[in-house]
């Protein structure tokens, strides 16, 4: 098999990824802040991140991802604080719709979802570790990081901060929290009135971002990883914060390999509320498209590329994932002569170029290029009747490898859409549909999940479907 090769976002450079463990594979992975639901550009990282941690396990690794939620922040803290609820219950809802959202995209879970706030004593353990060593100072309360300390600043994202200092006139908030030098960050904040804060061995406040990342991180997986995964714009300066907290603390090299995914733009610009170009993943699916076409469109683009983001894209999404499908279907239904053709041989070699695909840094478009010439070629030995009985095993395998990563080929959308409620589609619905949702209705109440029943009347009352329980225990329906 190819030797996998990613780019290592510290080297600068393409290099062959060599695990820790042989075997295993260690991944950290920065969540979502779940402060509101997240958008196609979060997901766009996400979905990066799980043909990753797919492709790596079809490889035989062992995977352990663990993946944060960031539950402290100043958003965070000041909506609970105005809404006057616990920072639990106002993150609460914003985790359920992530989870939810990861679940409708197909997305492995990752071994371990941990939140911040369930690890402030590991937080405050690493900066009591860095003011062991002098890396920190206090200011008004606050606990700041000092970046004069750690010579190897910046060697992530090659930034030059050479004029950034303090008093130097660059555009940096300084005088706020007079810290020693305008690049340092802080590791712990000040509580403000009125905001929730801990009451901690270093003092009363609540932690930085970048602190519960390093913290977690090592926490969960040693104090070197394998891979460290987030979108480009946390390179600077939250993933540069990382490396400087973890590595001052453990004194050694805190992640191996780097690896950030581009930008997501729509319609070629960048996306914002005030452009009218937003989109949640909720958004897409009231507009009828669903998970699945969502999911190959965000995985189709190499990570290390911009994708240009267009309801156009999406369509030729939804029409690839459909011949995907019907490919997969007619492998089954059709009865092919006895026999073998050179189809086999031409499966085989579309896993090699797929499988290659993806070890050159996750090249999604050459691994997908190579499914779609064989899907070509064996619908055209179809056709001209040239297609054996003994190819269909050889080419389902291939596709089975190929969704091993993908996921895409199982038809899942409608049951995935009805979990958050959305109808399949727009087009009205058949007969044949809401009998099959009846049917799964009595199903639930007969093993008593009266929420998975009550859930199916609602999403048949939102197509416009009316149930009636008769009298003899049966039930009937009508259109409104
Ligand atoms: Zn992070």
């Amino acid at each position: 098999m190819t030797e996998i090769r990613f780019h290592n976002t510290l080297s600068g450079r393409v290099e062959p990824f060599v695990p820790l463990t042989p075997g295993e594979v260690r991944i950290y992975t920065c969540g979502p802040t779940v402060y509101d639901y997240a958008h196609i550009g979060n997901f766009r990282t996400f979905v990066f991140q799980d043909v990753l941690r797919r492709f790596l396990g079809s490889r035989g690794l062992r995977i352990h991802q663990v993946m944060n939620l960031t539950d402290v922040d100043d958003r965070i803290i000041v909506n609970a604080a105005a809404a006057g609820i616990s920072i639990r219950e106002y993150t609460e809802k914003y985790v359920r719709a992530f989870l939810e959202d990861m679940d409708a995209l197909g997305l492995e879970r990752p071994e371990q979802i941990v939140r911040a706030t369930d690890h402030i004593e590991q937080m405050v353990a690493l900066v009591e570790r860095l003011r062991e060593k002098t890396f920190t100072y206090l200011t008004d309360g606050s606990i700041y990081y000092r970046i004069a300390k750690f010579p190897t600043y910046g060697k992530l994202s090659k930034i030059d901060l050479t004029g950034i200092q303090a008093g130097a006139g660059a555009r940096v908030e300084v005088d706020r929290y007079e810290k020693a030098d305008a690049r340092d960050f802080a590791l712990w904040k000040a509580p403000k009135p009125g905001e929730h804060f801990w009451e901690t061995r270093i003092g009363p406040g609540r932690p930085g971002w970048h602190l519960e990342c390093s913290a977690m991180s090592m926490h969960y997986l040693g104090e070197t990883l394998d891979i460290h995964t987030g979108g480009i714009d946390l390179a600077f300066p939250h993933h540069e914060n990382e490396i400087a907290q973890s590595e001052a603390a453990s004194g050694k090299q805190f992640v191996h390999y780097w690896l950030h995914a581009e930008h997501l733009l729509v319609d070629g610009e960048k996306m914002s509320k005030s452009l009218g170009n937003f989109y949640t993943l909720r958004d897409l699916f009231a507009k009828g498209f669903k998970p699945s076409s969502i999911r190959y469109l965000l995985a189709s683009v190499p990570y290390r590329r911009q994708l240009n983001f267009t309801m156009d894209g999406l369509q030729q999404a939804v029409s690839s994932v459909e011949r995907l499908r019907n490919f997969a279907a007619r492998l089954r239904a059709e009865k092919f002569p006895a026999g073998a053709s050179p189809q086999a041989a031409r499966a085989a070699e579309a896993v090699a170029q797929f499988e290659a695909g993806l070890a050159d840094d996750l090249n999604t478009a050459q691994a997908l290029a190579a499914v779609f010439d064989l899907v070509r070629d064996a619908n055209t030995a179809m056709d001209r009747g040239e297609f054996r009985a003994g190819d269909a095993g050889p080419v389902l395998d291939a596709l089975a490898k190929f969704d091993r990563v993908f996921a895409v080929l199982e038809d899942r959308d409608a049951e995935r859409l009805r979990v958050l409620g959305y109808g399949a589609s727009d087009a009205g619905i058949s007969d044949a549909e809401i009998d099959g949702l009846i049917a799964e209705r009595q199903a639930a109440r007969q093993r008593r999940d009266f929420a998975a029943a009550d859930n199916v009347r609602k999403v048949l009352l939102e197509r416009g479907i009316i149930l009636e329980d008769t009298r003899d225990g049966g039930i009937r329906w009508k259109r409104k």
